[in-house]
């Protein structure tokens, strides 16, 4: 059976002739997603890039590092570019891109040290994002929606307002569907609005397996990573009920005793939430590239931790999930942390939303 829905539109016939102008102008057409890739960022890439293929052109994509093993599985991901490890292949590619479509980010500094590499290009930069905080001096296009759920939900409905539905393939489908359901913890959260389960339906006729697709994603743990979780639970983290707050830390030293790889700790800051009464929970993570610590931050029940990431941890993010990271070492960070809950006490002790 086909289902017939209608979305309302993200453009306006203005923008949809800028959109298909830049796209029908450019010869050399580079996708990029933010630095530490999720699944909504390489989701939408792989994605945009399966659209702009069926309209006649190849587009490369760059990353600025690899994105988590459990994702590895995803078709079209082994052609992606690592700007942290082919370097001279990604730059030699922005330099000779006329178009670099910016994913799932706003800001450049999210790019961390790709960052100037794409945006001291010649190349005329589209953004389509999610996310607050759009520095639009940095593009010369924009699709900007911080209410709706992920990037691939802002890339699907551009491919269906664009006529681009009929032609789209399965695989495409298969990796918007991915970012959609890892952007919304498979629906639990961000995905109120009825759209989304328009978004889901259109794709599900497109014959992904959602079934498949969530065992690949969220049951496909190492032995190792049950083990790691498990850990930190039991020895890491601290309670503050006061302050209906959690706070753990994880160091390369036990990630290396777990034999950690990337992706291994995806997930594990929304595990305190499950405790009734909760509203907030912080991760304080070691980097394993760079000497910084890695900061996530969940909200729940009416506290919108998306403030705290900007004032106390060097990010943003979203109301609920943000992020950021702090230069220094992990016992600094923890404290760092505990006067930000401090600080909030007010908003954590009052009423649950
Ligand atoms: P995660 O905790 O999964 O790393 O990040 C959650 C969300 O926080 C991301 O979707 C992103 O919006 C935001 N975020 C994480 N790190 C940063 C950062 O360093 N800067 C900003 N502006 N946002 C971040
Ligand atoms: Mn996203």
């Amino acid at each position: 059976m086909e289902v017939s829905l209608t979305l309302p539109n993200l453009l306006s016939p203005q923008d949809m002739f800028t959109l298909l102008g830049l796209i029908k102008e450019s010869r050399h057409i580079v996708i990029c997603g933010h630095y530490a890739p999720d699944g909504d960022a390489v989701g939408a890439c792989l994605g945009w890039q399966s659209y702009l293929y069926k309209l006649g052109k190849r587009a490369h994509i760059v990353l600025p590092n690899a994105f988590p093993d459990f994702l590895r599985w995803l078709p079209g991901s082994q052609y992606i570019t690592f700007f942290s490890e082919q370097a001279k292949q990604a730059q030699s590619l922005l330099n000779e891109a006329d178009l670099i479509f910016c994913l799932d980010f706003s800001q450049p500094q999210r790019l961390q040290d790709m960052a100037s590499a794409v945006f001291q290009t010649k190349a005329k930069k589209v953004v389509f994002d999610h996310h607050e905080g759009l520095e639009p001096t940095a593009f010369d296009f924009a699709i900007s929606h911080p209410t709706l759920s992920s990037t691939c939900e802002i890339v699907f409905r551009l491919i269906y307002e664009l006529g681009g539905y009929e032609d789209f393939t399965r695989s495409g489908a298969t990796a918007l569907y991915t970012g959609l359901m890892t952007d919304t913890g498979n629906f639990a959260y961000a995905s109120n609005r009825p759209e989304i389960f328009a978004v889901v339906a259109l794709l599900v006729q497109k014959g992904i397996e959602r079934d498949w697709i969530y065992r690949k994603v969220f049951n496909s743990w190492s032995e190792h990573r049950l083990r790691l979780w498990n850990y930190v639970l039991d020895k890491n983290l601290r309670f503050y009920e006061d302050h209906r707050a959690a706070i753990f830390t994880l160091s390369r030293e036990e990630m290396k005793a777990h034999k950690y790889i990337r992706g291994d700790a995806e997930g594990l800051v929304n595990e305190p939430l499950k405790v009734r009464g909760m509203k907030l929970s912080i991760s304080l993570r070691e980097d394993t590239e760079r000497d910084i610590i890695r900061v996530s931050l969940r909200s729940t029940n009416g506290f919108h931790c998306r403030e705290m990431a900007e004032k106390y941890f060097n990010g943003g993010g979203h109301d609920d999930a943000a992020g950021g990271q702090l230069p220094f070492p992990l016992s600094e960070a923890l404290l760092t942390a505990e006067k930000a809950i401090v600080t909030y006490a007010e908003t954590l002790r009052g009423e649950m939303a």
